[in-house]
């Protein structure tokens, strides 16, 4: 929580000595406070200080870093809403793997997960990471396993594991990939914070209620290790969503630091559809990891592609760069469309123009992300503006054709485009993109 000027003030010597550049200690307190100045710069602040400001200017939700790059994160959110501002790392989804699972089974598991790419509005989606369970008393299978799905698919995993020294040789084999150990106890925490901070692994911390999870995490934390990931010991949808509400309200809006972790939950409830639901719950409020019990590319598909919504940032509209794209293979005369560089109307549009099967060209200027009939009422998708945008690409030496479509939405600057496009012909195209097919086999066919 921010501390305020005469707060700040209060733990200053209060010498008023202006070493710091202020006239008074008040001065600098208030600067301070506005981030307009550094503590470093008063010689004399007390470590009391100086952790009370550190403590305060920690993220509500911590950061974790996973991936031999770190190129994964969870945590740093600072809204319960995600129109309050954005949310900024998304839930990351897993598949476990058993390994108590057939040979085959697992190898085939393997390259799912590692073939699987998703593409929604121009981005490229992968399975974020596995989690490895230990099912079978044999320590050197589930070690071999582990090394196995690391060294094939090099994401990140989950290591379940109950016994504490196969974890620990499982943890070993895998150093470098800022994985996740999986679940730590009131009972285990001393071990397995020991093994994750030794080989630069997070850890999962799990206790039967929230109290007794508060106490395990200050514990761990106070211990020197906060790598930290929560498991809520739940056993319905809504005793889920109320642990994950609790946790991450608590933690934005009272600064509660022992609850302020992402959150980890895997799926076992033995029925699909009940599955289903609870990894929607964890998408749309504030899962941190989500462990799918197998690889289901039908129910990955649909809860990717909620996951891309919730997680857009709400002020910055997806879009695709602005250039003339080829659909098929246009020659210099092929049919010409325009359409704005939001990205859903691009590929909505793009869809429908190949579906057609016609080849083509698509022009596309800068809009910032809007759509057609924003962008228009924003300026950005006038006549004069879209004649300096395809003058701006060069378009015109590229093709022959002198006739472009403009979406039927848009008729009303037909006439001004053509005055500012000298030689074109402009012909207003359909409004919705379903109608596309159609009036291409008219226009063209
Ligand atoms: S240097 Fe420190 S003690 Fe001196 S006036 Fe500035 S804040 Fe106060």
């Amino acid at each position: 929580m921010a501390l305020t000027g005469l707060q700040i003030q209060k733990l200053l010597p209060k010498t008023n000595c202006k070493e710091c550049g202020s006239k008074t200690c008040l001065a600098f307190a208030i600067k301070l406070a506005g981030k307009k100045i550094d503590l470093s710069e008063c010689p004399y602040a007390s470590d009391e200080l100086k952790e009370i400001l550190g403590a305060a200017s920690e993220p509500p939700v911590k950061k974790i870093e996973l991936g031999a790059e770190k190129e994964l994160q969870l945590g740093e959110e600072t809204v319960l809403y995600r129109h309050d501002k954005t949310f900024v790392h998304q839930t990351l989804l897993a598949i476990n793997i058993n390994d108590t699972d057939e040979p085959e089974d697992i190898d085939k598991t393997l390259t799912s997960v590692k073939d699987y790419r998703l593409e929604r509005v121009g981005e490229k989606i992968n399975i974020d990471m596995v989690s490895v369970t230990q099912k079978d008393g044999d320590p050197e299978k589930y070690v071999e396993l582990a090394r196995k799905a690391w060294e094939t698919l090099k994401i990140p995993l989950i290591l379940r594991c109950a016994d504490i020294k196969t974890i620990t040789a499982a943890a070993e084999a895998i150093k470098g990939s800022h994985s996740v150990l999986a679940s730590a106890t009131i009972e285990t925490a001393d071990e397995l914070r020991q093994i994750a901070s030794s080989n630069e692994h997070n850890l999962v911390v799990t206790a039967p209620n929230l109290d007794e999870l508060v106490a395990l995490t200050d514990k761990v934390k106070k211990d020197g290790f906060n790598d930290l990931i929560l498991q809520f010991q739940t056993h319905s949808l809504a005793e889920q969503f109320q642990a994950n509400s609790i946790a991450r309200r608590i933690a934005l809006k009272k600064n509660f630091k022992p609850l302020g972790y992402a959150s980890i939950k895997f799926l076992e409830s033995g029925d699909f559809a009940d599955d289903t639901v609870l990894a929607l719950n964890e998408i749309t409020k504030y899962g941190g990891i989500c462990v799918f019990p197998s690889f289901d590319p039908a129910q990955l598909v649909s809860l990717m592609t909620l996951r891309l919504n919730i997680y857009t940032d709400p002020q910055k509209p997806i879009q695709v760069d602005p250039k003339a794209y080829t659909i098929g293979e246009p020659k210099a005369d092929s049919p010409v469309f325009l359409t704005t560089n939001f990205s859903l109307t691009y590929f909505i549009v793009s869809g429908e123009i190949e579906n057609s099967g016609i080849s083509a060209w698509l022009v596309v200027p800068q809009c910032e992300g809007m759509s057609v009939l924003t962008a228009w009422a924003a300026g950005k998708f006038s006549g004069p503006y879209i004649a300096k945008s395809i003058k701006e690409m060069g378009f015109e030496n590229q093709v022959t054709t002198r006739e472009i479509v403009i979406p039927g939405y848009v008729a009303q600057i037909s006439g001004e485009l053509e005055e500012s496009l000298p030689g074109w012909k402009v012909i207003v195209g359909p409004q919705e993109a379903a109608d596309i097919e159609s009036f291409v086999k008219v226009k063209f066919g």
